[in-house]
């Protein structure tokens, strides 16, 4: 079964761009997933194509409409049915690994990418838009949103990372960050990769690599460490 991405952007020029190379580039060739990418312009009104307006109550910038908006996305919902919508939005809910499994899980995903000011409010009621966020910062628009949540769901979809990585036991997996990873040499300026990992102790190694994460964890992020106190007090 084939993953289906399909992408509404006014700038269709930007895809694949990244999303072709490495091993999510090939696991599209293999058909593990696949990505329509489709001009919002094409739904823009009258001989300017015009998708944006002035906002209402006045400020800056522009707003992109609803209608045209809509227009797209039920173009897109023909082609694609039956999955998510997905508008990325600096107000949604954050994206997490959590979140990436869940999309994983759907037959695909319809993304949304705003320019401008943002998408007029009535579009995302209208067609029951998901709003997701990649972070707590604003981007110019969503396309490099879009592309950060096709690239952490692909890469879960069952043979695209073939057997070079396992997403098992990586950052977010148990709600941990991930241990330090570390290669030859053993020895690099003066620095050595740490005694337990060259012990060959498998146990040995598992619980300094769960320290580590803990530690990890704990120091950088208070919020995820508080999550693992409550679930095991
Ligand atoms: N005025 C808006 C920001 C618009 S940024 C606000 O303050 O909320 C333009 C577009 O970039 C948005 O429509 C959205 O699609 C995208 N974007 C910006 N930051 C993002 C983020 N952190 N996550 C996902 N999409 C983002």
């Amino acid at each position: 079964m084939t993953w289906r991405a399909t992408v509404l952007t006014l700038f269709p020029e930007m895809f694949p761009g990244p999303l072709d190379v490495s091993l999510i580039g090939k696991a599209r060739e293999k058909n593990l997933w696949s990505l329509e990418v489709r001009d919002i312009r094409q739904h823009g009104l009258g001989r300017h194509r015009t998708v944006d307006d002035t906002p209402a109550g006045g400020g800056p910038g522009m707003v992109m409409r609803a209608d045209v908006a809509c227009a797209a996305i039920d173009a897109a919902r023909a082609a694609n049915p039956n999955v998510p919508a997905i508008y990325l939005s600096p107000r949604g809910l954050p994206l997490t690994q959590a979140r990436v499994r869940g999309l994983v899980e759907e037959k695909g995903v319809i993304l949304l990418c705003g320019r401008f000011e943002g998408l007029d409010q009535r579009a995302i009621e209208a067609r029951n838009l998901q709003e997701i966020s990649i972070g707590d910062f604003v981007l110019a628009g969503g396309e490099i949103a879009a592309m950060a949540l096709i690239e952490a769901c692909v890469r879960l979809i069952p043979g695209a990372l073939g057997d070079a990585a396992s997403p098992a036991d990586e950052s977010f997996s148990e709600g941990l960050l991930e241990y330090p990873q570390y290669t030859r040499p053993q020895n690099f300026e003066g620095r050595d990769i740490p005694a337990p990992l060259l012990s060959g102790n498998h146990a040995e190694i598992a619980r300094w690599r769960r320290a580590q994460a803990l530690a990890l964890t704990r120091a950088r992020r208070p919020d995820l460490a508080a999550l693992l106190d409550k679930k095991k007090p």
